[in-house]
């Protein structure tokens, strides 16, 4: 396969790229910032973009904050975006949950794994849920919710999705109740798979390590809304209605952005060297995806300006 192209420093190759997109699906920890750190330049590349007529879409798997919580964000790092640019995992899969599978009522009640951002983004598409940050779940297992659990009288009878993302509060309890609706029938969703959490210091567990234990004991995998489902693009397009051709995907995770971007067969995916993987990643045989381009660090299309 062909080599990523290599932009930084290269004005013209910079002209060139630009002119080959007008949309581009920015994703966010590791393109623009490394949580709260803002990286240099950023306003000012994506202001760049818009002035050149481009369309911005920020597309991040980070479902433990809503599109409304992304959008103060935003602002707070001095980055211009209201709420319908910003496209989350979490507003991914409520959309999926209340437009797609149409579940009808009264079983269309989601059981939540996961943090607020879930929760708001369910509320804005009507969906009814239960569990989330439902601090009743926060707490040992006793005997009675062994037995209630089994009998099903702790049960709500009208879950019929186990909804998982990202839950810092994750506990046996929670796992306990998800593993009983879905033995009952309930499907399996996930926001994202992401197997690992990027910090500025170091890697942690992320939504798709939180919900291992589930697919352990079910022995089947979730529906991911996230990167790099292609439920997700699909999405994407319907609301902004691409011109896939002319859409550029940037991203820093190969298994997420970059496929999400190939899979989806974008006119191009750019590779930002700001976060989670290096080019040897992709130069490497078993690699997840290829970028065809890719810059240092997104700042670096600030070239052209000067
Ligand atoms: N999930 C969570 C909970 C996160 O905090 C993050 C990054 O902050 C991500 C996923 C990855 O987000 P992105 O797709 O913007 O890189
Ligand atoms: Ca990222």
């Amino acid at each position: 396969s062909q080599s990523a192209k290599y932009l930084s420093g290269d004005a013209s190759a910079i002209n060139d790229f630009l002119d080959k997109f007008d949309t581009f699906l920015i994703d966010c920890d590791g393109v623009l910032w490394s949580g709260d750190h803002l990286f240099e330049g950023i306003p000012q590349t994506i202001d760049l973009l818009r002035s050149r007529g481009k369309r911005t879409v920020f597309v991040t798997n980070n479902s433990t904050k809503s599109r409304a919580e992304y959008t103060k964000k935003f602002a707070a790092k001095g980055i211009s975006c209201n709420e319908e640019d910003v496209f989350g995992s979490s507003y991914s899969a409520a959309v999926y949950i209340n437009r797609i599978m149409k579940l009808p009522a009264p079983r269309n009640k989601v059981f939540v794994l996961g943090e607020v951002g879930i929760e708001t983004e369910l509320q804005a598409e009507n969906v009814p849920f239960i569990g989330g940050t439902d601090p009743a779940l926060r707490r040992d297992i006793t005997d009675a919710d062994f037995a209630g659990l089994a009998d099903g009288s702790l049960l709500d009878p009208d879950v019929g999705v186990v909804l998982a993302g990202l839950d810092y509060h994750i506990n046996y309890l929670k796992l306990a109740t998800a593993y009983q609706y879905l033995r009952r029938g309930a499907k399996f969703l996930a926001t994202n798979t992401d197997s690992t959490l990027p910090s500025h210091h170091a890697f942690f567990p992320g939504a798709g390590s939180c919900l291992i234990p589930l697919t352990n004991m079910i022995r089947q995998e979730p529906l991911a809304l996230g990167k790099p489902s292609q439920a997700m693009m699909d999405a994407v397009e319907g609301k902004f209605q691409l011109d896939r051709s002319r859409t550029c995907m940037i991203g820093d995770r190969l298994n997420t952005d970059i496929l999400f971007g190939v899979e989806g067969k974008l006119g191009g995916t750019l590779a930002v060297l700001t976060g989670v993987n290096k080019k040897a990643d992709w130069e490497a045989n078993e690699a997840p995806a290829r970028p065809a381009y890719y810059v240092d660090g997104l700042a670096d299309l600030l070239a052209v300006t000067k």
